[in-house]
């Protein structure tokens, strides 16, 4: 049961090895998959193997605040079944198939507010779960000069085969976590996690962070303020605006319920080591708590 109060000292989980300077675990040193929640549709994944794990990972399930943390983008596996698209190790390391660093922030998240959170555990190259169905970037063929040959001539089989294995599950864990907060307690809110590039087309990007946000300044706002306070480089809808479309996930789960929601960019280069993503979870853990003890939050509201 939720107290009223996102806890300040509940770090759960946490290893003597945080400290170290180790890289980002590669997906192969990933915890083991926990156990889908019970009623989770299971059947109807064409291209993942029965060995294989599920398309989302569920994190801290039990976390008791009225908040959902969701990244899209936490992994760059790609299924058995699809190979490696036709790109070298070298390119599937790369932002385009990840955003580097962000899936060991959203945990830490997840751990330092006890709120649940859902991960993707598929690459976006596979199929990209920030895109709505009828996107045409929703499987990319190009993404950042990098043609993707395993993403040519797909036949609608092949992209109703993505979407049921891995699109569709993701957003369902993704409903079915909502649902349950909302039946335990207050209107979660929704915070969705990224990371960018440093440098993309040759142009520098500024920000140590950027905060999307469309019509609902509930948590934006005030997270922009609290962050420039303490010295933070923040872009407010850069280096993406989330009034283009960018930010499908949030718009499509918590915009419908007038769910308090934003979705925060992280530099990559400020989290692609473990201290980096340690000490930005710290900082956004304490900006997160204190913007989310503002009772309004956890009311539903539409904006418009
Ligand atoms: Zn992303």
């Amino acid at each position: 049961m939720w107290a009223g109060t996102i806890p300040r000292h509940r770090i759960l989980y946490y290893s003597p090895t945080d400290m170290s300077d180790s890289p980002i675990a590669s997906p192969s040193d990933a915890p083991p998959a926990p156990a889908e929640p019970v009623g989770a549709r299971v059947e109807a994944r064409p291209l993942l193997g029965p060995d294989e794990p599920a398309p989302f990972e569920g994190f801290n399930p039990d976390g008791a605040a009225p908040l959902l943390l969701v990244c899209d983008h936490a992994t760059r596996l790609l299924a058995r079944r699809l190979g490696t698209l036709g790109l070298s190790e070298a390119e599937l390391a790369r932002h385009i198939a990840w955003d580097i660093g962000i899936a060991e922030v959203t945990r830490g998240l997840a751990r330092r507010l006890d709120a649940p959170a859902v991960l993707s555990r598929f690459s976006r190259l596979a199929i990209d779960p920030n895109r709505a169905l009828d996107d045409p970037t929703l499987i990319p063929q190009l993404s950042d000069g990098v043609v993707i040959p395993g993403n040519r001539d797909l036949s609608p089989g092949d992209i109703q085969a993505r979407i049921e294995s891995f699109h569709r599950p993701y957003h369902e864990a993704i409903k079915r976590t909502l649902d349950a907060l909302a039946a335990r307690g207050p209107a979660p809110a929704m915070v969705s996690m990224h990371s960018f590039t440093p440098v993309i087309k040759g142009v520098e990007r500024p920000w140590h962070l950027g905060i999307l946000w469309d019509a609902d300044p509930r948590l934006a706002r005030p997270l922009m303020a609290r962050l420039r306070a303490l010295g933070v480089p923040v872009g407010d809808n850069q280096p993406y605006t989330a009034r283009d479309g960018h930010g499908y996930t949030l718009f499509e789960h918590a915009a419908p319920r007038g769910l308090a929601h934003v979705l925060i960019e992280i530099r990559q280069d400020l989290i692609d080591t473990h201290h980096g993503a340690v000490a930005w979870t710290d900082r956004l853990a304490d900006s997160l708590r204190a913007v989310l003890e503002n009772a309004g939050v956890f009311r539903g509201a539409r904006f418009s």
